[in-house]
């Protein structure tokens, strides 16, 4: 690749910050070499006889210490505020697995949730795997079909919603679903209103179910969880992992996460996305912390309020929701105190270069990118809180994970990529607690991701020199043009660092003589005109940034750009629309766009 986005960035030095506690994480390298996940186990509880259940970790563990402490605060879309303690949250959540099973709903069946992000989803995401049930949330704002699609494929037994998601989405469906035994419905108190046929009333059955109901006593390799991917790719695949999956979502939030017993921790992720659950759910309460939950939607104004008036410690993000935050300006940040905030984190999309030494600048904290994915369950590449972090790197692999790059032969076979700076297909060694164990009725899509020993991802990156990993695209993004390997991110990067765009996305589109030609799509920063002049001083920009080979030949301003729910560019959307193809699965598109 002719251009290193490496280049020309400073790296940010950790922050010696004494008002803090120190790193759980102290340094990388002597902690990767004597990592072992034996060991780790021994920070959990287990249950007797070499069991292990999500919940029991989640919750039940921290009674006799913290069973009064805060374990989720929900702030609801309104401004109501409900604090529940560890000691609640067993109480609740037993209720649930309770009433699960008087309703014959057996170990290893699946329960859906379509829900936004209200107390009863994660009573159910925790009660279900209390149950020994295997827990699937859902967004919920995903369409009749979407739902019917994911509900079919996962076999749910039982399912969690609101009356008026029932009445728009499952009851249209409903005839589809003949495994679908069981509609719990969330019902606002005092909501007189007759239950729709086929329901049951969620708090009506929690209220005469038992609160003690003891843990199922799953083994590590039974089954917990599963979740949809994204559907940035193409058609959303099922992702099912195992209750082992919690050591490593324990280990990650110690060590990628920093997070302590008595951090405020706030996750902006839905629990319909991966790690809306991994991080959103388990990872903060198997460290006994304070987790919060918001039910609102993106409101910038309002998060940094949230950030102040509840004194988040620890905040995992996205670079989307960054970027949303860059375009509001810099003034509105400093108008609150976020100095209790000690760790920024975030996932899901490269994150730029500008939005790091953004962070650094304005919020007065470093942005540690970390890298994984819906298949990997949990943090796989990370910026530790103690390591220098360069701008645009996701960082270094996570204690206990061995990280390699590779290229496929035509054989199918692999060879591993040695040199430093060489792009190659990331891949990781299976072993790690948090590995997906099946794509839902696709064994063969399975079986295909394993090859010489490795776990192949489907992401190209490069390592530099010191090991630090940065992400060059996903294989299928990447373009050729007139025999360079162009990695949209670098392209996009760029184009980000001008004043005056919001948000980027790069193609590649045929042509006779180069092969594929960068195609950039830009939107615009609030009261920015878009005019050809301005179409023409980007395009020079990035000509001057990357070199002729590397820049976009091609720009088109647009009012917004494709996303997934969890935020992911759909470059393949605007490939098809480019060229005239079927636009494929769209259950996962934000918004038409
Ligand atoms: P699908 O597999 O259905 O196409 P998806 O890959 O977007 O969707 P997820 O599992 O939610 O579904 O996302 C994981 C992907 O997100 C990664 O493979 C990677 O491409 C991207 N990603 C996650 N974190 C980062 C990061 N820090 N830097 C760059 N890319 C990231
Ligand atoms: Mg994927």
């Amino acid at each position: 690749m002719s251009f290193d986005p490496s280049q020309g960035t400073v790296e940010l030095a950790p922050s010696r910050d004494e008002r803090f506690v120190a790193p759980n994480l102290g340094d990388w390298a002597q902690a990767w070499r004597s990592f072992s996940w034996e060991a780790a186990r021994r920070g959990l509880e287990g249950l007797p006889g070499g069991g292990l259940n999500i919940a029991h970790e989640a919750v039940d563990r921290h009674l006799a210490r913290r069973g009064g402490h805060t374990a989720m605060r929900f702030l609801s879309a309104t401004g109501a505020r409900r604090d529940v303690s560890y000691a609640e949250l067993l109480s609740l959540t037993s209720r649930f697995a309770d009433a699960l099973a008087t309703l014959g709903v057996a170990r290893g069946d699946a329960v859906f949730c379509l829900t936004g992000r209200v107390p009863e989803l994660y009573v159910a995401a925790l009660g279900t795997l209390r149950r020994g049930a295997v827990f699937c949330p859902l967004f919920s704002a995903f369409g009749p079909e979407p739902v019917r699609a994911r509900l079919s494929l996962g076999k749910g037994v039982a399912l969690v919603t609101t009356p008026a998601l029932y009445e728009r989405k499952v009851r249209p469906i409903r005839a589809a679903l003949p495994a679908l035994r069981h509609v719990l419905l969330v019902r606002e108190a005092g909501d007189g209103a007759p239950l729709p046929e086929g329901t049951l009333d969620l708090n009506a059955l929690l209220a005469r179910a038992s609160t003690v109901r003891a843990v199922e006593a799953t083994r590590p390799e039974d089954p917990a969880l599963l979740h949809f991917t994204s559907g940035t790719t193409g058609t959303p695949k099922g992702a099912l992992h195992c209750h082992r999956a919690v050591l490593q979502h324990h280990v990650t939030g110690a060590l990628a996460l920093d997070l302590h017993p008595d951090d405020v921790f706030w996750c902006t992720a839905d629990p319909g996305w991966v790690t809306g659950t991994s991080y959103g759910i388990v990872s903060p309460l198997t460290h006994g912390a304070t987790l919060l939950v918001d039910e609102a939607e993106f409101d910038g104004e309002r998060w940094y309020r949230l950030l102040q008036e509840e004194a988040v410690t620890v905040w995992y993000t996205a670079p989307t929701a960054v970027r949303m935050l860059m375009k509001l300006g810099d003034e509105l940040p400093r108008q609150f105190d976020l100095s209790r905030l000690r760790f920024i984190a975030s996932v899901g999309e490269p994150l730029n270069p500008e939005a790091v030494t953004w962070s650094a600048r304005v919020l007065g904290r470093t942005i540690h990118d970390n890298w994984w994915q819906t298949e990997t369950g949990g943090i796989m590449i990370a910026n530790f809180r103690s390591m220098a972090v360069r701008p645009g790197s996701m960082g270094k692999p996570m204690p206990g994970v061995e990280a390699g790059l590779v290229t496929r032969l035509p054989d199918g076979s692999v060879k591993e990529v040695t040199a430093p700076d060489t792009v190659g297909e990331l891949a990781l060694r299976p072993g790690w607690p948090s590995m997906f164990v099946a794509y839902l009725n696709e064994p063969a899509r399975y079986q295909k991701c394993f090859a010489g020993g490795w776990y192949l991802t489907g992401d190209l990156a490069r390592k530099d020199a010191d090991g630090y990993y940065w992400f060059v695209g996903r294989s299928d993004d990447v373009i050729k043009s007139s025999g360079h390997l162009i990695g949209p991110f670098e392209v996009e990067s760029v184009l980000l660092e001008h004043p005056a765009v919001a948000e980027a996305a790069v193609i590649g589109v045929p042509d006779p003589m180069a092969g594929e030609l960068v195609k950039a799509f830009v939107s615009l920063k609030p009261g920015m005109a878009a005019d050809a002049a301005l179409e023409k001083a980007l395009l020079a920009h990035a000509r001057k940034r990357l070199g002729v080979a590397v820049a976009p030949k091609l720009l088109a301003i647009v009012p917004a750009l494709p996303r997934t729910r969890s935020g992911k560019l759909m470059r393949r959307l605007l490939k098809a629309r480019e060229l005239g193809l079927p636009e494929g699965d769209l259950s996962t598109l934000e918004s038409p766009a």
